[in-house]
């Protein structure tokens, strides 16, 4: 084998040399927004490029259309690493989280890694994730076996203006959020004839919403309830029969969510009972919070500094979710914050369409596709550096409660 210095290098140069195809893709998903599992134009943008760089491709994976997962064999049994990209918008927005870069970010890995896999043992795999935007892509995906073999996971994620990977607790780590629809069910009368005879879901519904605030006094401080109306009733001369909402509930851990929604669950019951309606809970995805690892976000900053990527790393907790903290449980995890903006920018907007495809943010987009592919090589040929963050997986709790 080529020592590690020289395939580290062939990986920056295939990642450089391929620059404009790689920003191309990015602008094309950029400009083509999809919503989570109709990502069809970009999954298959994505899983021709990568095909073409040699790669076996699987499309659909784990029975998603809009899913894809590509890999490649080094020249023995090894290690298995994956990339995971994401390409799906925001309704309204556009590309107003970015994850255009991050798709863009899956082929510059693959074409990187291309360029050691005959010398180094293992697969390198691109994972095409859809619907991280509350569709919970990642969460599919691991319950169909998609991430059974796999030893370690990387990404990229746009922060606004700071750069680095978390390398110390609690940087890195987020909330885990738990989404449902809420629906009552009544009686309709008319309002001024017979109200009477009605059973209002829309009294519910409010008692529901101001429960939930009588609770938000009594919750940690990072838990985060919200949600919206999105059937209020028909017109206020009926007493409304039906009302729906959508509500998210948002904590600094998947233990601490099943305890809140517990008693959220109380409260939609208890507005049920004062209203005589029936209520009718429907839960869907639950995305656990990040468990970054550490040893591995060491490495990968390290990496970053490398390609020549100015650090200014965010730190505490991100008051965010992400699916990705589902395969954070599973195995190492890391994701890569770069920045694409000079000035902080309000996630889920328009300053990040605009600075996700600006010449800044591709600038950006290539050399942390650099730092994360080094990343994966590193723990595909340094046995060590893969032990310890498999030992850090393991011990996790262990690892919180020492940091304290
Ligand atoms: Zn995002």
């Amino acid at each position: 084998m080529a020592d590690r210095e020289e395939l580290r290098q062939r990986i920056i140069d295939a990642i450089e040399q391929n620059r404009e195809k790689i920003i191309e893709v990015a602008e094309t998903i950029r400009q083509n927004p999809e919503l989570g599992y109709q990502e069809f134009m970009a999954s298959q943008l994505l899983a021709t490029n990568i095909r073409e760089q040699g790669y076996e491709v699987e499309k659909p994976a784990g029975n998603l259309e809009t899913a894809f997962r590509a890999s490649m064999h080094g020249r023995a049994d090894g290690p298995i690493v994956a990339v995971l990209a994401e390409y799906d918008a925001l309704g309204g927005i556009g590309h107003g989280c970015g994850h255009n870069l991050i798709g863009a970010s899956g082929l510059a890995a693959a074409i990187g890694m291309k360029a050691v896999m005959p010398e180094i043992n293992g697969i390198f795999e691109v994972i095409g994730t859809p619907a991280e935007e509350g569709g919970g892509g990642k969460i599919k995906l691991e319950a169909a076996g998609v991430f059974d073999d796999v030893d370690a996971a990387l990404m990229i994620h746009h922060a606004g203006d700071s750069t680095g990977a978390a390398t110390q607790w609690p940087d890195g780590t987020c909330l885990a959020v738990a989404h449902f629809d809420l629906e009552y069910f009544g009686k309709p009368a008319h309002s001024g004839g017979d109200p009477y005879n009605g059973i209002n879901a829309l009294n519910a519904m409010i008692k529901f919403f101001t429960g939930v605030d009588a609770l938000r006094q009594h919750v940690h401080m990072e838990t985060r309830l919200h949600g919206i109306i999105t059937n209020g009733g028909e017109q206020p001369n009926v007493v409304p029969k039906y009302t729906k909402a959508r509500f998210y509930v948002r904590c600094d851990s998947i233990e601490y969510l099943n305890e809140v929604m517990e008693k959220v669950r109380n409260v939609a019951e208890g507005a049920a009972l004062m209203t005589g309606c029936t209520v009718k809970i429907t839960e869907d995805n639950v995305c656990y919070d990040m468990r970054p690892n550490y040893t591995a976000g060491t490495r990968y900053t390290e990496n970053m500094k490398e390609v020549g990527l100015e650090l200014n790393p965010r730190h505490g907790r991100g008051m965010h979710s992400t699916d990705f903290g589902n395969i954070s449980y599973k195995i190492p995890s890391i994701t890569g914050s770069f920045a694409i903006s000079h000035v902080p920018i309000p996630g889920h907007s328009q300053e990040v369409v605009d600075a996700s495809g600006s010449e800044f943010g591709y600038d950006q987009l290539i050399k942390v596709s650099k730092a994360m592919a080094l990343t994966a090589f590193d723990l595909m040929t340094d046995p060590d550096l893969m032990a310890s963050a498999k030992q850090e997986h393991a011990n996790w709790d262990a690892h919180v409660q020492a940091a304290g």
